[in-house]
């Protein structure tokens, strides 16, 4: 087992090899940038499992690049949430996926993810903190696919923010082909919002009718999926999320009041948010901006997309202000 500050080291000296391939940045630039979160994280999301109310399965620690098992069960997933045609070019993202401690659904299922870290600047037009979520629902498969192609394409660009993405957060769902996880929970309707424990359960019964798709759970968190999404807030710290949807066709904004750049595939539409919803947790209980992107059934231009978003969340997060700087001790 190696101590974690020789995983430090590996993952910096990978990320130096990186910025080394793509010539774009000096080499100072990796001495500065944050020392991988994902290092870091780890108590507090063993917290969390232990505040399970079932305890999920636990399997082997893949801090540093998954098992052959996890290898084997990412594989799945990303054929399961890509179109065929897209496979080849998305698996790659497994050979280098990694899940904090405690990412496990409920059936047992890794919850992967990925980042690439900028070189810190001091520019006043650096780049932010980016976390990309896809696949809250199981049944939207064109949101884990487009949230791949972004993650893969960030192996091959320079770019001006670091980017964390899940771009699988309810496998369970997706191999049951349902929007809620294992338990029939809507993880979208289960974060810990200040109101939740006054309205998320009545606005189901009134204004869902208690629609089995909405069901906000039996208590705020009480998922593992949205604990692990939170374990992702918590330790890798966010300027603004990205949470990629199907099928209404629209992107959404919880956030400070912005000009909305024109994008020819998609228009910007309020949806609202809700007791429990990651917009309503994230924003208008802690300040932090979420884009939700609703795709249709086809997928858009998602390059042009992913670069739509990268500019537009650096500007929104600049408009938003400075997050008070205990935030995500308080999550
Ligand atoms: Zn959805």
């Amino acid at each position: 087992m190696l101590s974690r500050t020789s995983r430090l080291l590996i993952v910096a000296n990978v990320c130096s090899l990186w910025l080394a391939l793509i010539g774009s940045f000096a080499a100072h630039g990796e001495t500065t940038a944050p020392p991988n979160p994902t290092l870091t994280s780890a108590t507090t999301v063993t917290t969390a499992t232990e505040n399970a109310n079932t305890s999920p399965q636990t399997t082997a620690q893949t801090q540093d690049g998954p098992s052959a098992a996890d290898l084997e069960v990412c594989r799945d997933l990303v054929a399961r949430t890509s179109r065929p045609e897209a496979f080849e070019r998305l698996k790659p993202f497994c050979e280098r996926a990694r899940r904090l401690e405690g990412c496990i659904s409920q059936e047992g299922r890794p919850i992967f993810h990925a980042e690439h870290i900028a070189p810190e600047t001091k520019s006043p037009t650096r780049g932010k903190r980016i976390l990309t979520l896809g696949l809250i629902h199981g049944d939207e498969p064109l949101s884990g696919e487009m949230t791949l192609s972004w993650v893969e394409r960030l192996r091959g660009i320079p770019h001006r923010s670091s980017w964390r993405v899940v771009p699988m957060l309810n496998p369970d769902g997706l191999i049951r082909k349902t929007r809620m996880n294992a338990r029939g929970v809507d993880l979208n309707r289960n974060f810990p919002t200040r109101d939740w424990n006054d309205e998320a359960i009545k606005y189901w019964e009134t204004s869902s009718k208690r629609d089995p798709r909405r069901n906000p759970g039996e208590s705020p968190a009480s998922e593992v999926e949205t604990r692990c999404a939170i374990a992702h807030i918590k330790s890798f710290k966010p300027d603004i999320i990205i949470s990629n949807h199907t099928p209404y066709a629209v992107i959404d904004f919880d956030g400070p009041r912005m000009n909305f750049p024109r994008y020819r595939d998609l228009p910007w539409r309020a949806l609202g948010n809700f007791p429990g919803s990651l917009g309503r947790y994230m924003w208008k209980d802690h300040q932090v901006p979420v884009v939700t992107v609703e795709l249709g059934h086809v997928l858009p231009d998602t390059e042009a997309l992913q670069d739509l978003l990268g500019t537009f969340s650096i500007e929104a997060a600049n408009r938003a202000g400075a997050k008070r700087p205990d935030l995500f001790d308080l999550l």
